[in-house]
């Protein structure tokens, strides 16, 4: 799933998303509950009409962010109070809360809230916010059950420019999902325990798997992901949050994983670096100044199929804003397009040689 952290994939159209063959977008609860407000998006039409995005959805809790802000929020049993990174402002954010906002947002899929802890804690401090999690499910899904029965809060008076269009004022909540997070860092036993009270706890329509890819080794992280797999339902998708770089994609997807998102695409080709089966590359290079061959040799996003490696540099030494574009564009089709690759390998039997295949062509480069 590309990133769509502000309702958009920073520098991407929505068009052209789904014509690099995205299939599913996430957005960010945190921040468009900040701005422009959930119940904004909602009157707007709801984060698929507002963004023009016709695919499938999933909007992340925010939790991520709001435990990121170390020095401005304050963790209880209830949730967490913060301060907004836009303006000081103080705000609650607890389980239920988040379910309102997410339900008003209308994602096809929401998550639960969940607390994070940083990664390589020690198991006690992991046991207690997996704990914690778990109660915290318990009570998104009384509260997402409880919005499905009663409807949503009515919409705030907004004012309209005379001569627009009216805001939506229907109250039906879309029909969406909610995913509980497996939790317990790098701990198998906790791991274990996580996945023992979500399963117990409801019939999912998909599982995350979250608290990877936060400093922990990558041996950990795969250690983690080959505890999950055997234990998770097969008939539902598993989504492993955060995660990543090409190689995570192919490694995690080796290990029963269906779903990931992870803003590298985007970021990094802001910053000037390309994805290729060769590893990564770094487009601002002076070998490249001279270099009419496309980023990468058949590969059919926009940015390859009209410009050269020697044009791309001259936009990023010149500092235009197109080729900050056309990297992250190259970089979400060439991710979508290793998926596209082993599902193929999947369904044709031929996963194990294609996937050591791949990683060899792709750690060989770097
Ligand atoms: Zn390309």
């Amino acid at each position: 799933m590309p990133v769509g952290t502000h309702g958009v994939v920073r520098g991407i159209s929505m068009d052209e998303v789904a014509a690099a063959g995205g299939q599913m977008v996430l957005a960010n609860a945190y921040h468009l509950y900040l701005r422009p407000g959930d119940m904004m998006v909602r009157a707007l039409g709801g984060l698929h009409a507002f963004t023009r995005w016709n695919g499938p959805m999933l909007t992340d809790s925010g939790g991520f962010q709001v435990f990121s802000l170390s020095k401005l929020r304050t963790v209880s049993e209830d949730g967490v109070e913060f301060q907004s990174h836009i303006d000081g402002s103080t705000h609650q954010y607890t389980p239920e809360s988040v379910m309102r906002i997410e339900r008003n947002l209308g994602a096809d899929v929401m998550m639960q809230l969940d607390e994070l802890i940083q990664g390589r804690s020690d198991i006690s401090a992991a046991r207690s916010a997996m704990e914690r999690s778990l109660r915290w499910l318990q009570r998104c899904k009384v509260e997402f059950d409880r919005i499905s029965h009663e409807g949503r809060a009515p919409i705030p008076d907004f004012t309209v420019p005379a001569d627009a269009p009216a805001l939506a004022c229907d109250d039906a909540a879309p029909e969406q999902a909610l995913f509980p997070i497996v939790q317990g860092g790098t701990h198998a036993t906790l791991r274990k325990a996580s996945m023992t009270g979500i399963l117990e706890s409801g019939d999912w329509a998909g599982v995350a798997i979250g608290g990877l890819s936060v400093g922990e080794t990558k041996s950990d992280t795969y250690a983690m992901l080959e505890v999950c797999d055997p234990i998770l339902p097969r008939n539902v998708p598993r989504y492993l949050m955060g995660v990543g770089f090409p190689d995570d994609l192919v490694e995690g997807v080796q290990r029963g994983i269906d779903l990931f998102d992870c803003v590298a695409p985007t970021r990094m080709g802001r910053d000037g670096t390309a994805f290729t089966p060769d590893g990564k590359m770094q487009i601002r290079q002076s070998s490249y100044r001279t270099d009419r061959r496309p980023l990468v040799e058949g590969c059919d996003c926009p940015c390859c199929t009209h410009y050269d490696r020697a044009y791309l540099r001259h936009l990023f030494v010149s500092e235009e804003m197109l080729g900050k574009r056309l990297l992250a564009l190259h970089n979400v089709s060439f991710l979508i397009g290793v998926m596209t690759s082993a599902r193929e390998a999947l369904r044709g039997g031929t996963f194990d040689s294609w996937s050591g295949a791949w990683l060899a062509r792709y750690r060989g480069g770097e």
